[in-house]
Protein backbone atom coordinates (compact mmCIF):
# COMPACT_ATOMS: atom_id res chain seq x y z
CA UNK A 1 0.00 0.00 0.00
CA UNK A 2 1.53 3.44 -0.92
CA UNK A 3 1.82 6.19 1.29
CA UNK A 4 -0.87 8.71 1.17
CA UNK A 5 -0.78 12.41 -0.25
CA UNK A 6 -2.34 15.45 1.40
CA UNK A 7 -5.97 16.43 -0.98
CA UNK A 8 -5.61 20.18 -1.08
CA UNK A 9 -3.25 21.22 1.74
CA UNK A 10 0.50 21.18 2.04
CA UNK A 11 3.09 20.66 4.26
CA UNK A 12 3.78 24.35 4.93
CA UNK A 13 -0.07 25.30 4.56
CA UNK A 14 -1.08 23.04 7.07
CA UNK A 15 1.72 23.97 9.29
CA UNK A 16 0.27 27.58 9.36
CA UNK A 17 -3.06 26.72 9.65
CA UNK A 18 -2.40 24.25 12.48
CA UNK A 19 -0.37 27.28 14.10
CA UNK A 20 -2.81 29.66 14.04
CA UNK A 21 -6.00 28.00 15.14
CA UNK A 22 -4.40 24.97 17.02
CA UNK A 23 -5.47 21.33 16.96
CA UNK A 24 -7.48 19.46 16.58
CA UNK A 25 -8.91 21.49 13.61
CA UNK A 26 -11.34 21.05 10.60
CA UNK A 27 -10.03 22.57 7.48
CA UNK A 28 -12.40 23.15 4.35
CA UNK A 29 -11.64 23.66 0.52
CA UNK A 30 -13.97 26.25 -0.69
CA UNK A 31 -12.28 25.48 -4.41
CA UNK A 32 -13.32 21.71 -3.79
CA UNK A 33 -16.48 22.10 -2.77
CA UNK A 34 -17.06 24.22 -5.39
CA UNK A 35 -16.15 21.69 -7.95
CA UNK A 36 -17.79 18.93 -6.76
CA UNK A 37 -21.47 21.01 -6.66
CA UNK A 38 -20.61 21.15 -10.15
CA UNK A 39 -20.93 17.81 -10.81
CA UNK A 40 -23.56 17.52 -9.09
CA UNK A 41 -25.19 20.07 -10.80
CA UNK A 42 -24.33 18.93 -13.94
CA UNK A 43 -26.03 15.22 -12.83
CA UNK A 44 -27.43 13.90 -16.23
CA UNK A 45 -31.48 14.12 -16.17
CA UNK A 46 -33.96 14.52 -18.70
CA UNK A 47 -36.65 16.66 -17.82
CA UNK A 48 -35.02 18.95 -15.19
CA UNK A 49 -32.99 18.13 -12.17
CA UNK A 50 -32.83 19.55 -8.45
CA UNK A 51 -29.43 18.54 -6.50
CA UNK A 52 -30.15 18.12 -2.69
CA UNK A 53 -27.00 18.50 -0.60
CA UNK A 54 -27.95 16.02 2.25
CA UNK A 55 -26.77 18.54 5.12
CA UNK A 56 -26.40 16.23 7.85
CA UNK A 57 -22.94 15.33 6.17
CA UNK A 58 -21.75 18.80 7.79
CA UNK A 59 -24.15 21.26 9.14
CA UNK A 60 -21.95 24.26 8.90
CA UNK A 61 -23.91 27.40 8.07
CA UNK A 62 -20.74 28.48 5.79
CA UNK A 63 -21.40 25.35 3.53
CA UNK A 64 -25.22 25.61 2.92
CA UNK A 65 -24.52 29.21 1.98
CA UNK A 66 -21.46 28.36 -0.53
CA UNK A 67 -24.27 25.25 -1.88
CA UNK A 68 -27.25 27.67 -1.94
CA UNK A 69 -25.03 30.22 -3.69
CA UNK A 70 -24.28 27.72 -6.28
CA UNK A 71 -28.07 26.71 -6.76
CA UNK A 72 -28.09 23.36 -4.72
CA UNK A 73 -31.28 22.50 -2.43
CA UNK A 74 -31.07 21.06 0.70
CA UNK A 75 -32.43 17.51 2.34
CA UNK A 76 -32.62 17.42 6.19
CA UNK A 77 -32.81 14.56 8.16
CA UNK A 78 -34.34 16.17 11.14
CA UNK A 79 -36.61 19.45 11.88
CA UNK A 80 -33.59 20.34 13.77
CA UNK A 81 -31.79 20.31 10.64
CA UNK A 82 -34.47 22.04 9.05
CA UNK A 83 -34.46 25.15 11.16
CA UNK A 84 -31.05 25.25 11.04
CA UNK A 85 -31.09 25.61 7.65
CA UNK A 86 -33.55 28.46 7.64
CA UNK A 87 -31.35 30.12 10.71
CA UNK A 88 -28.58 29.99 7.85
CA UNK A 89 -30.90 31.71 5.25
CA UNK A 90 -32.37 28.79 3.25
CA UNK A 91 -35.48 29.49 1.24
CA UNK A 92 -37.43 27.12 3.47
CA UNK A 93 -39.12 26.20 -0.20
CA UNK A 94 -35.79 24.59 -1.08
CA UNK A 95 -35.44 22.38 2.15
CA UNK A 96 -36.98 18.90 1.82
CA UNK A 97 -37.08 16.90 4.84
CA UNK A 98 -37.09 13.01 5.31
CA UNK A 99 -36.39 12.12 8.71
CA UNK A 100 -36.23 8.78 10.63
CA UNK A 101 -38.46 10.78 13.57
CA UNK A 102 -41.71 12.44 12.52
CA UNK A 103 -41.52 16.06 13.75
CA UNK A 104 -44.29 17.21 15.88
CA UNK A 105 -43.78 20.48 14.67
CA UNK A 106 -44.72 19.08 11.00
CA UNK A 107 -47.83 21.62 10.41
CA UNK A 108 -45.39 24.65 11.41
CA UNK A 109 -42.75 23.52 8.87
CA UNK A 110 -45.02 22.61 6.23
CA UNK A 111 -46.87 26.14 6.23
CA UNK A 112 -43.47 27.88 6.04
CA UNK A 113 -43.04 25.56 2.48
CA UNK A 114 -40.45 22.76 3.43
CA UNK A 115 -41.20 19.55 1.44
CA UNK A 116 -41.63 16.19 3.56
CA UNK A 117 -41.56 12.70 2.64
CA UNK A 118 -43.10 9.73 4.78
CA UNK A 119 -40.39 7.64 5.69
CA UNK A 120 -42.86 5.26 7.60
CA UNK A 121 -46.43 4.17 7.14
CA UNK A 122 -46.63 5.95 10.84
CA UNK A 123 -45.30 9.25 9.60
CA UNK A 124 -48.04 9.04 6.54
CA UNK A 125 -50.77 8.85 9.20
CA UNK A 126 -49.84 11.60 11.58
CA UNK A 127 -49.16 13.99 8.22
CA UNK A 128 -52.66 13.14 7.42
CA UNK A 129 -53.92 14.05 10.80
CA UNK A 130 -52.14 17.32 10.87
CA UNK A 131 -52.22 18.33 7.11
CA UNK A 132 -55.62 16.89 5.59
CA UNK A 133 -55.48 17.58 1.93
CA UNK A 134 -51.96 18.05 1.73
CA UNK A 135 -49.22 17.23 -0.41
CA UNK A 136 -46.13 14.82 0.32
CA UNK A 137 -43.84 12.15 -1.07
CA UNK A 138 -43.36 8.66 -0.25
CA UNK A 139 -39.88 7.37 0.88
CA UNK A 140 -40.07 3.47 -0.30
CA UNK A 141 -37.51 0.89 0.48
CA UNK A 142 -37.37 -1.07 -2.60
CA UNK A 143 -36.06 -4.12 -1.10
CA UNK A 144 -32.70 -4.25 -1.79
CA UNK A 145 -30.20 -2.40 -0.37
CA UNK A 146 -26.27 -1.21 -1.26
CA UNK A 147 -23.56 -0.23 1.03
CA UNK A 148 -19.80 0.03 2.21
CA UNK A 149 -20.81 -1.75 5.33
CA UNK A 150 -23.74 -3.10 6.95
CA UNK A 151 -23.97 -0.40 8.97
CA UNK A 152 -24.26 2.28 5.51
CA UNK A 153 -26.49 0.09 3.90
CA UNK A 154 -29.71 1.97 3.48
CA UNK A 155 -32.23 -0.56 1.59
CA UNK A 156 -33.14 -4.02 2.35
CA UNK A 157 -35.20 -6.24 4.53
CA UNK A 158 -32.43 -5.33 7.23
CA UNK A 159 -33.11 -1.24 6.92
CA UNK A 160 -35.62 0.06 8.83
CA UNK A 161 -35.95 3.40 5.85
CA UNK A 162 -38.57 4.06 4.19
CA UNK A 163 -41.81 2.29 4.03
CA UNK A 164 -41.36 -1.60 2.72
CA UNK A 165 -42.49 -1.63 -0.97
CA UNK A 166 -44.68 -4.67 -0.13
CA UNK A 167 -46.72 -1.89 1.91
CA UNK A 168 -48.17 0.27 -1.18
CA UNK A 169 -51.82 -0.58 -0.87
CA UNK A 170 -51.60 1.04 2.98
CA UNK A 171 -50.07 4.07 1.51
CA UNK A 172 -52.79 4.36 -1.16
CA UNK A 173 -55.37 3.53 1.82
CA UNK A 174 -53.90 6.16 4.27
CA UNK A 175 -53.74 8.79 1.30
CA UNK A 176 -57.62 8.20 0.58
CA UNK A 177 -58.49 8.34 4.25
CA UNK A 178 -57.05 11.89 4.73
CA UNK A 179 -57.41 13.64 1.19
CA UNK A 180 -53.44 13.03 0.70
CA UNK A 181 -51.65 13.89 -2.83
CA UNK A 182 -48.44 11.96 -3.76
CA UNK A 183 -46.02 13.53 -5.52
CA UNK A 184 -42.58 12.44 -5.24
CA UNK A 185 -41.57 9.27 -4.62
CA UNK A 186 -38.17 8.52 -2.71
CA UNK A 187 -35.77 5.95 -2.80
CA UNK A 188 -32.49 6.20 -1.01
CA UNK A 189 -30.38 2.83 -0.49
CA UNK A 190 -26.81 3.93 -0.75
CA UNK A 191 -26.28 2.58 -4.39
CA UNK A 192 -22.92 3.34 -4.40
CA UNK A 193 -20.54 3.78 -7.74
CA UNK A 194 -22.19 0.82 -9.98
CA UNK A 195 -23.65 2.21 -13.09
CA UNK A 196 -25.65 -1.02 -13.00
CA UNK A 197 -27.06 -0.91 -9.60
CA UNK A 198 -28.35 2.52 -10.48
CA UNK A 199 -30.28 1.51 -13.44
CA UNK A 200 -31.52 -1.38 -11.47
CA UNK A 201 -32.86 1.22 -8.59
CA UNK A 202 -34.16 3.33 -10.86
CA UNK A 203 -36.23 0.26 -13.30
CA UNK A 204 -37.69 -0.38 -9.14
CA UNK A 205 -38.60 3.08 -8.66
CA UNK A 206 -40.39 3.86 -11.67
CA UNK A 207 -42.13 0.97 -11.30
CA UNK A 208 -42.79 2.34 -8.22
CA UNK A 209 -43.63 5.81 -9.96
CA UNK A 210 -46.47 4.14 -12.14
CA UNK A 211 -48.51 2.90 -9.78
CA UNK A 212 -48.84 6.87 -8.35
CA UNK A 213 -50.28 8.35 -10.94
CA UNK A 214 -50.03 12.22 -9.34
CA UNK A 215 -45.99 11.30 -8.45
CA UNK A 216 -44.05 14.09 -10.65
CA UNK A 217 -41.11 13.75 -8.95
CA UNK A 218 -38.29 11.00 -8.35
CA UNK A 219 -35.58 10.89 -5.85
CA UNK A 220 -33.28 8.75 -5.86
CA UNK A 221 -31.57 9.26 -2.65
CA UNK A 222 -27.57 10.21 -2.28
CA UNK A 223 -24.97 7.03 -1.68
CA UNK A 224 -22.68 8.08 -4.61
CA UNK A 225 -19.50 6.38 -3.17
CA UNK A 226 -16.52 8.57 -3.09
CA UNK A 227 -12.97 7.09 -2.82
CA UNK A 228 -11.00 9.07 0.13
CA UNK A 229 -7.79 6.42 -0.27
CA UNK A 230 -5.72 6.81 -2.99
CA UNK A 231 -6.99 3.31 -4.24
CA UNK A 232 -10.15 3.74 -4.02
CA UNK A 233 -12.66 5.02 -7.03
CA UNK A 234 -15.24 7.81 -7.08
CA UNK A 235 -18.38 7.62 -8.87
CA UNK A 236 -18.06 9.80 -12.33
CA UNK A 237 -21.77 11.15 -12.06
CA UNK A 238 -21.76 11.88 -15.44
CA UNK A 239 -21.61 7.64 -16.03
CA UNK A 240 -24.11 6.59 -13.60
CA UNK A 241 -26.63 9.27 -14.39
CA UNK A 242 -26.60 8.95 -18.21
CA UNK A 243 -28.69 5.77 -18.46
CA UNK A 244 -30.77 6.66 -15.74
CA UNK A 245 -32.33 9.77 -17.57
CA UNK A 246 -32.91 7.26 -20.56
CA UNK A 247 -34.96 5.32 -18.35
CA UNK A 248 -36.70 8.48 -17.50
CA UNK A 249 -36.98 9.38 -20.95
CA UNK A 250 -38.11 6.36 -22.18
CA UNK A 251 -40.92 6.19 -19.31
CA UNK A 252 -41.99 9.54 -20.94
CA UNK A 253 -42.26 7.72 -23.76
CA UNK A 254 -44.30 5.14 -22.47
CA UNK A 255 -46.67 7.03 -19.69
CA UNK A 256 -46.41 10.63 -21.42
CA UNK A 257 -45.15 11.57 -17.70
CA UNK A 258 -42.37 13.84 -17.62
CA UNK A 259 -40.60 12.87 -14.31
CA UNK A 260 -38.64 15.65 -12.97
CA UNK A 261 -35.13 14.18 -10.84
CA UNK A 262 -33.74 14.73 -7.44
CA UNK A 263 -30.24 13.23 -6.05
CA UNK A 264 -29.69 13.78 -2.31
CA UNK A 265 -25.96 13.59 -2.46
CA UNK A 266 -23.87 13.87 1.14
CA UNK A 267 -20.63 12.00 0.88
CA UNK A 268 -20.03 12.85 -2.59
CA UNK A 269 -19.80 16.81 -2.10
CA UNK A 270 -18.13 16.75 1.08
CA UNK A 271 -16.39 13.46 1.89
CA UNK A 272 -12.79 15.04 0.44
CA UNK A 273 -13.16 18.55 0.55
CA UNK A 274 -11.87 18.83 4.38
CA UNK A 275 -9.50 17.24 6.35
CA UNK A 276 -9.02 17.37 10.03
CA UNK A 277 -5.32 18.59 11.46
CA UNK A 278 -3.82 17.17 14.79
CA UNK A 279 -0.81 17.00 16.32
CA UNK A 280 1.20 13.61 17.48
CA UNK A 281 1.12 13.88 21.10
CA UNK A 282 2.47 10.40 22.18
CA UNK A 283 4.54 8.07 21.40
CA UNK A 284 4.53 4.22 22.41
CA UNK A 285 4.84 0.69 21.33
CA UNK A 286 4.10 -2.89 23.07
CA UNK A 287 7.50 -4.63 22.39
CA UNK A 288 8.95 -6.39 19.40
CA UNK A 289 5.89 -8.50 18.40
CA UNK A 290 3.57 -5.70 18.83
CA UNK A 291 2.76 -2.71 17.72
CA UNK A 292 3.94 1.19 16.91
CA UNK A 293 1.37 3.33 18.53
CA UNK A 294 0.90 7.23 17.63
CA UNK A 295 -1.28 8.87 19.67
CA UNK A 296 -3.00 12.42 18.54
CA UNK A 297 -4.89 15.13 20.03
CA UNK A 298 -7.60 14.23 18.43
CA UNK A 299 -9.90 10.95 17.61
CA UNK A 300 -13.83 10.23 17.58
CA UNK A 301 -14.49 13.44 19.72
CA UNK A 302 -13.64 14.64 15.73
CA UNK A 303 -13.89 11.60 13.47
CA UNK A 304 -15.98 8.57 14.37
CA UNK A 305 -16.25 6.72 11.25
CA UNK A 306 -13.06 4.21 11.49
CA UNK A 307 -14.16 3.48 14.77
CA UNK A 308 -17.69 2.93 13.82
CA UNK A 309 -17.85 1.74 10.51
CA UNK A 310 -13.52 0.43 9.93
CA UNK A 311 -13.69 3.37 7.54
CA UNK A 312 -10.93 3.85 6.07
CA UNK A 313 -8.90 8.04 5.81
CA UNK A 314 -5.53 8.33 4.33
CA UNK A 315 -3.26 9.79 7.63
CA UNK A 316 -0.27 11.85 6.43
CA UNK A 317 2.26 12.80 8.89
CA UNK A 318 4.38 15.68 8.63
CA UNK A 319 7.56 14.91 10.34
CA UNK A 320 9.37 18.20 11.68
CA UNK A 321 12.82 16.70 10.83
CA UNK A 322 12.35 14.20 8.28
CA UNK A 323 14.58 11.00 8.10
CA UNK A 324 13.54 9.41 4.68
CA UNK A 325 12.40 6.48 6.75
CA UNK A 326 8.95 5.34 6.64
CA UNK A 327 7.33 3.00 9.79
CA UNK A 328 4.21 0.65 10.29
CA UNK A 329 1.73 2.90 12.96
CA UNK A 330 -1.51 2.15 14.40
CA UNK A 331 -2.84 5.61 14.66
CA UNK A 332 -5.17 6.06 17.83
CA UNK A 333 -7.08 8.98 19.26
CA UNK A 334 -6.77 10.72 22.88
CA UNK A 335 -10.28 9.02 24.18
CA UNK A 336 -9.64 6.49 27.02
CA UNK A 337 -11.61 4.01 25.29
CA UNK A 338 -9.43 0.87 22.91
CA UNK A 339 -11.72 1.70 19.92
CA UNK A 340 -10.65 5.05 19.56
CA UNK A 341 -8.15 4.27 16.30
CA UNK A 342 -7.86 5.52 13.35
CA UNK A 343 -6.37 2.90 11.76
CA UNK A 344 -9.01 -0.41 11.78
CA UNK A 345 -8.81 -2.97 9.19
CA UNK A 346 -11.20 -1.87 6.55
CA UNK A 347 -14.75 -2.58 7.47
CA UNK A 348 -13.84 -4.38 10.49
CA UNK A 349 -13.74 -2.11 13.43
CA UNK A 350 -12.67 -4.48 16.46
CA UNK A 351 -9.14 -5.27 13.89
CA UNK A 352 -6.30 -3.13 13.88
CA UNK A 353 -4.40 -2.68 10.53
CA UNK A 354 -1.04 -0.92 10.87
CA UNK A 355 -0.20 1.91 8.33
CA UNK A 356 2.70 2.42 6.52
CA UNK A 357 3.72 6.45 7.52
CA UNK A 358 6.31 8.98 7.52
CA UNK A 359 8.38 8.17 10.48
CA UNK A 360 7.25 10.40 12.94
CA UNK A 361 8.26 12.37 16.19
CA UNK A 362 5.96 13.35 19.17
CA UNK A 363 4.82 17.46 18.19
CA UNK A 364 4.59 16.21 14.65
CA UNK A 365 1.50 17.03 12.56
CA UNK A 366 -0.64 14.50 11.32
CA UNK A 367 -3.39 15.13 8.87
CA UNK A 368 -6.40 12.96 8.67
CA UNK A 369 -8.00 13.84 4.85
CA UNK A 370 -11.37 12.72 3.43
CA UNK A 371 -12.86 14.09 6.99
CA UNK A 372 -15.47 16.29 4.96
CA UNK A 373 -18.21 14.19 5.13
CA UNK A 374 -20.10 12.21 8.45
CA UNK A 375 -16.87 13.97 10.45
CA UNK A 376 -17.48 17.07 12.41
CA UNK A 377 -21.43 16.40 12.53
CA UNK A 378 -20.85 13.17 13.42
CA UNK A 379 -18.53 12.92 16.29
CA UNK A 380 -18.21 11.41 20.23
CA UNK A 381 -18.74 15.34 21.32
CA UNK A 382 -17.57 15.77 24.73
CA UNK A 383 -16.57 12.52 25.56
CA UNK A 384 -13.90 12.48 27.92
CA UNK A 385 -14.63 16.59 27.90
CA UNK A 386 -12.83 17.46 25.05
CA UNK A 387 -13.97 20.69 23.64
CA UNK A 388 -15.78 20.21 19.73
CA UNK A 389 -13.17 21.36 17.90
CA UNK A 390 -13.22 24.82 14.80
CA UNK A 391 -13.79 24.31 11.70
CA UNK A 392 -11.69 26.53 9.28
CA UNK A 393 -12.48 27.13 5.67
CA UNK A 394 -9.51 27.72 2.81
CA UNK A 395 -11.17 30.47 0.50
CA UNK A 396 -10.58 30.50 -3.14
CA UNK A 397 -8.26 32.89 -2.80
CA UNK A 398 -5.85 31.56 -0.14
CA UNK A 399 -7.37 33.38 3.07
CA UNK A 400 -8.51 31.29 5.97
CA UNK A 401 -11.57 32.05 7.78
CA UNK A 402 -12.61 30.49 10.46
CA UNK A 403 -15.66 29.51 10.45
CA UNK A 404 -16.72 27.87 14.09
CA UNK A 405 -14.52 28.26 17.16
CA UNK A 406 -13.00 26.14 19.35
CA UNK A 407 -15.70 25.05 22.02
CA UNK A 408 -14.22 26.05 25.48
CA UNK A 409 -15.49 24.11 29.24
CA UNK A 410 -17.99 26.45 30.15
CA UNK A 411 -19.97 25.80 27.16
CA UNK A 412 -19.32 22.09 27.29
CA UNK A 413 -21.16 22.62 31.28
CA UNK A 414 -23.26 25.28 30.47
CA UNK A 415 -26.70 23.32 30.41
CA UNK A 416 -25.85 21.52 34.09
CA UNK A 417 -27.99 22.53 36.76
CA UNK A 418 -25.97 22.20 40.18
C1 LIG B 1 -27.87 10.51 4.49
C2 LIG B 1 -28.83 10.70 3.40
C3 LIG B 1 -28.38 11.09 2.13
C4 LIG B 1 -26.93 11.26 1.77
O1 LIG B 1 -26.24 10.05 1.72
P1 LIG B 1 -24.72 10.04 1.23
O2 LIG B 1 -24.36 8.59 1.31
O3 LIG B 1 -23.96 10.87 2.17
O4 LIG B 1 -24.68 10.56 -0.15
C5 LIG B 1 -29.35 11.34 1.18
N1 LIG B 1 -30.67 11.20 1.44
C6 LIG B 1 -31.12 10.81 2.65
C7 LIG B 1 -32.56 10.68 2.89
C8 LIG B 1 -30.22 10.53 3.65
O5 LIG B 1 -30.66 10.14 4.84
Amino acid sequence: MEIEKLHFLTPISAKKIAEEFSTPCYVYSEKALMEQARKVLAFPNAFGLTPRYAMKASSNANILKLFNKLGVHFDASSSYEVRRAIKAGIEPSHISLSSQQMPSDIADLVSLGIKFNACSLHQLEEFGKNIPNGELGVRINPGLGSGGTNRTNVGGPASSFGIWHEYIPQIFETAKKYGLKIIRIHTHIGSGSDPLVWQKVAKMSLDTVRKFPDVKILNMGGGFKVGRMSYEKSTDLQVVGAPVAELVKEFFKETGRKLHFEIEPGTFLLANCACLLAIIQDICDTGENGYSFLKLDSGMTEILRPSLYGAQHPIITIPQNPTGKTKEYIVSGHCCESGDILTPANADPEALAPRILEEAKIGDLCVIEGAGAYCSSMPAKNYNSYPEAPEVMLKEDGSVKLIRRRQTLEQIIQNEVQ
